[in-house]
């Protein structure tokens, strides 16, 4: 099963829940930091990194002898990496997603691909997790393909726990996508609320099954209690705030380990999930 963490904005706890519900188990667990612009879950894992491989796009280069300057490759790329001018054709690499529409459909066979580095994919082992983690270069804006390049390492045999990046934009659909199940981690402010609004959306439109948990429960108001209430949303674990939880994150402490008894409410909240997710199978075949 692949679970993700997501939340609507950032400091709101996510890491703090997949980095415990990966430690919280004994084995078969592969923990993917796919917050590659900031990843901090290696904080907690302290995993012995044994592989890197350094993550590539493909970016065009163009052959001024073969190529007409018919302006095609301009045209196909929707996100303007291309300029084709009356002479000359110019790449903007900063924006090439390296999708390989223009050298695909450029009918001078003009484009050759060249690869640019955009990031690290770090692989390594912490007591029984599987730890891979997604670093973007500094000044690199291209954090999707890196994230799919992460995702490459997934092994379906295992329990997979995705830490996503926070938002609710492109890199946070790329890591959230194809998960079996996403664990949404709010607080309950009036901030917290709107993001999570947001983030429910997106997974109503991805049609992925999600649950709440609700970081520092005891601060705050009751209006995401009730917003999940009306909308029929499961909240899967209340945090409360604990000066000391503070402390321990704040050294690198993760959660589980500062606090045990927690490791038995994460597998809890594991179970919940696969009730969850073992009824929404039931509930398909009744409809079939
Ligand atoms: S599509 Fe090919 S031939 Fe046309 S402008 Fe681009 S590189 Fe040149
Ligand atoms: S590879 Fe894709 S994103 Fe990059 S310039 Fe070509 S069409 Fe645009």
């Amino acid at each position: 099963m692949i679970i993700s963490v997501a939340s609507g904005k950032g400091g709101t706890g996510k890491t703090l829940v997949s980095t415990s519900l990966a430690l919280s188990m004994e084995n078969n667990v592969q923990l993917l930091d796919c917050d590659v612009e900031e990843p901090n879950a290696h904080i907690f894992i302290k995993a012995e990194i044994k592989n890197k491989y350094p993550a590539f796009i493909p970016i065009p280069q163009i052959d001024k002898e073969k190529c007409n300057f018919c302006g095609k490759c301009a045209e196909v790329c929707v996100y303007n990496a291309i300029a084709v001018l009356k002479q000359d054709v110019l790449v903007f690499k900063e924006l090439c997603h390296g999708c390989g529409a223009c050298s695909f459909l450029c009918p001078q066979k003009a484009i050759r691909e060249i690869n640019k580095e955009i990031g690290v994919v770090n692989k390594g082992n912490f007591k029984a997790i599987e730890f891979i983690e997604g670093k973007l270069n500094i000044g690199e804006a291209m954090a999707p393909p890196l994230i799919r390049q992460v995702k490459e390492h997934i092994n379906a045999e295992k329990t997979v726990i995705i830490d996503a990046p926070p938002g609710t934009s492109c890199p946070v659909i790329v890591s959230i996508t194809e998960t079996d199940f996403c664990l949404l981690v709010t607080e309950p402010t009036p901030f917290g609320l709107n993001d999570l609004i947001l983030s429910v959306e997106v997974m109503r439109k991805l049609k992925i099954p999600f649950g709440v948990i609700i970081n520092r429960c005891d601060l705050g108001d009751e209006e995401t209690q009730k917003y999940c209430t009306k909308e029929n949303i499961p909240i899967l674990m209340n945090i409360p705030f604990k000066k000391e939880i503070a402390i321990a994150y704040s050294k690198g402490t993760p959660l589980v380990e500062a606090f045990p008894e927690y490791k038995n409410k994460f597998m809890d909240l594991l179970n919940k999930i696969k009730v969850i997710k073992r009824s929404e199978w039931e509930k398909s075949i009744i409809s079939q």
